[in-house]
């Protein structure tokens, strides 16, 4: 292996810590902690876990967690209720409906339900508008999480080409979005590409967010390149992701290890919508981009 390994989990570490920080003082100017309310409909134990991670690394953060377990059974009229009343809540600075929703429930009208000013997972269409109109917004927090492990390893992000694996409204697009802000050349590939290979030939930074085990090739990776692995995908040999790591890392300049890269950037970065909320919503000054 040649490439060096980007610590996914140290970086979501300091940036929790800071995050921590700035609530503290968020308390102390606002008369209460940044506020976020995760529901969580059924019992499906992957989300289960994640819901229990959020709410444990909310409180670590010095925020409220506000956490609604609703039965499988819930009816679409409750659930809009539930986000009606968190959207009157003063204490609720941020909303996550945890996905995904049981069958019988329709995602996108609890999504789009949100306030889109506490909508600190960026799904709502409003803020997908705000992130490609270069407004302030809230940005999905894979992706940003992503973009915050680029900055940090390569500095200005500027004319560099860019290659994003997948067009997801969760991750591909809003990637594409954010490296094109950074002023990246980026291309977009999905299943229909053709040469796929080709494309990243080229490319200084690939971003995989494909949903398919080990998908990237070491000889398709230009060397020196930057590689962003998104992917998790559980298989007989365990948690792997979009790339095949072995091959990528001895060509790549830097690369994200599954387990241990992005994700744990996740939960940090909806941590950092949240405080960015509370201090919108309370008309504190918070330069959002020094967090
Ligand atoms: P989706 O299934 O929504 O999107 C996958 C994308 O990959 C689609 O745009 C699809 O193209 C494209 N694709 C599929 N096959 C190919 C192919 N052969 N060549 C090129 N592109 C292809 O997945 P998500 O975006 O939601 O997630 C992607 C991965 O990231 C998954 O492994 C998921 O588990 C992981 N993930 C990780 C998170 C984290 O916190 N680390 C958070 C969210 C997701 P098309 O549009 O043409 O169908």
């Amino acid at each position: 292996m040649t490439a060096e390994l980007i610590d996914g989990k140290a970086a979501a570490q300091r940036l929790r810590a800071r995050v921590g920080d700035l609530a503290t003082r968020f308390a102390e100017d606002a008369g209460r902690k940044p506020g976020l309310a995760v529901v969580l409909v059924g019992e499906d134990p992957a989300s289960s876990v994640y819901v229990r991670s959020k709410g444990k690394a909310t409180v670590a953060a010095n925020m409220e967690s506000f956490e609604h377990r609703l039965p499988a059974d819930t009816d679409q009229a409750d659930l809009i209720a539930l986000v009606d009343r968190l959207n009157a809540d003063p204490a609720v600075d941020g909303i996550l409906v945890q996905l995904p929703l049981p069958a019988g429930l329709d995602a996108d009208a609890v999504l789009t339900r949100i306030d889109p000013d506490k909508d600190v997972d960026g799904f709502h269409p409003v803020n997908a508008g705000r992130l490609a109109t270069g407004l302030n917004g809230f940005v999905p927090c894979t992706p940003y999480g992503c973009l915050l492990l680029l900055r940090e390893r390569l500095g200005d992000l500027s004319g560099l080409n860019a290659v994003v694996i997948g067009r997801s409204n969760i991750v591909g697009k809003p990637m594409a979005a954010l490296l094109t802000a950074e002023n990246c050349t980026v291309t977009i590939a999905h299943s229909r590409t053709r040469n796929l290979p080709h494309h990243l030939a080229h490319a200084d930074i690939v971003v995989a967010a494909v949903g398919r085990a080990k998908f990237v090739q070491g000889d398709w990776v230009k060397p020196g390149a930057t590689v962003i692995d998104v992917g998790i995908n559980r298989t007989d040999d365990g948690l792997v992701g979009d790339v095949d790591f072995e091959s990528a890392a001895s060509v790549a300049g830097a690369i994200t290890p599954v387990p241990g890269g992005v994700g744990p950037m996740t939960i940090a970065c909806l941590l950092r919508n949240t405080l960015v909320a509370a201090h919108r919503r309370a008309g504190v000054a918070l330069d959002a981009d020094a967090i």
